[in-house]
């Protein structure tokens, strides 16, 4: 078994390899022609990394490849994990691109690990690219504000939360949660330790939840949870220890110290639901809580 680990940033260029075959050379400047068009097609990490190996393949066999990038949580692996593998830390400049490694049974020899080399370089600007985009798609579903997801996040994951409660005949919940007399907050303290407010109040709701939940700004101040595989007990479970965290802390926000409460809406999934019905009825529970008197919990019919 072995191991070799390198470095591949835009600066290498064909002259860092004098010890490649001439043969091996030309064919590696004709495949990185063919890199280059074929990585055009997209803009999907994962997809630029299966039509990468795709074509690396054809000129360096290999049976597997892992492409790591925590800053994106991406680990992507691809065929087998054979015995031998070498490892390119991938950088532009001092910008880190992630970890690409290719394993095979055979070892990789002088002449292959300096035309992977060169291979890689035409991997660098599209990979960049389809990061980049990536990146820009993650944040587009992020509220600037609390940092977590914002409406448009929750139309996709209901959607898709229905779709997987289906498929595995399983349960969904969903919480509408509404921060109690928030204007008084504004009005007294003003927008700027409101706005402190609303972030402290998303971390805290992000510490009381479970690692599957997820967290969604609706809107100003109101918040969603939607948890996956979750009943009414447990969704009333986690509504009544979110209310209690809430009402039992203290915030501190630009020299002020708040206490807040919240009320919360629960919905549990029907077989005829659609997304809307599902958080419509817990919305009717929330207005039900406030109705009754505020920080409280209400769980639709
Ligand atoms: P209730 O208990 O009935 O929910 O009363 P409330 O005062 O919380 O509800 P209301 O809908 O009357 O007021 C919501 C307030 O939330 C009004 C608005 O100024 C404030 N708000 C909405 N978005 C933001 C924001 O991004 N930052 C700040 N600071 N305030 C916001
Ligand atoms: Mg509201
Ligand atoms: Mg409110």
């Amino acid at each position: 078994m072995s191991e070799s680990l390198f470095n591949v940033a835009d600066t290498l260029s064909a002259t860092d390899h004098p010890g490649a075959s001439t043969v091996l050379r030309e064919q590696t400047l004709q495949k990185s022609a063919d890199i280059t068009r074929t990585l055009q097609t997209t803009l999907d990490p994962s997809r630029l990394i299966e039509l990468f190996s795709m074509e690396v393949g054809s000129l360096i066999v290999h049976q597997g490849v892992r492409y790591r990038n925590e800053d994106l949580d991406l680990d992507l692996k691809l065929g087998r994990q054979a015995r031998h593998a070498c490892t390119y830390r991938l950088n532009i400049g001092d910008e880190p691109l992630g970890k690409l490694t290719f394993r095979r049974n055979r070892k990789f020899n002088e002449a292959e690990f300096e035309a992977l080399e060169q291979l890689l370089c035409s991997l660098l600007y599209p990979l960049r690219n389809a990061l980049l985009y990536q990146d820009a798609l993650q944040l587009a579903q992020k509220d600037p504000l609390t940092g977590v997801s914002n409406r448009s996040a929750l139309d996709e994951s209901l959607q898709c939360e229905l779709s997987h409660a289906r498929r595995h005949d399983s349960s969904c919940a969903l919480l509408v949660l509404d921060i109690d007399h928030f204007k008084a907050v504004n009005d007294r303290y003003g927008h700027i330790v409101g706005d402190g407010v609303l972030r402290d109040i998303a971390a805290r709701i992000g510490g009381c939840k479970r690692d599957g939940d997820l967290l969604f700004r609706y809107g100003g101040e109101e918040f969603v949870v939607l948890l996956r595989d979750t009943g009414e007990a447990g969704a009333r479970l986690l509504a009544e220890r979110i209310r209690s965290c809430i009402e039992n802390s203290t915030c501190h926000c630009s020299g002020a110290e708040l206490r807040i409460t919240l009320s919360i809406g629960v919905s549990v999934l029907r077989d005829d639901d659609t997304p809307e019905s599902l958080f419509a009825r817990a919305d009717q529970a929330l207005y039900q809580a406030k109705r009754s008197g505020r920080n409280r919990v209400c769980v639709a019919d």
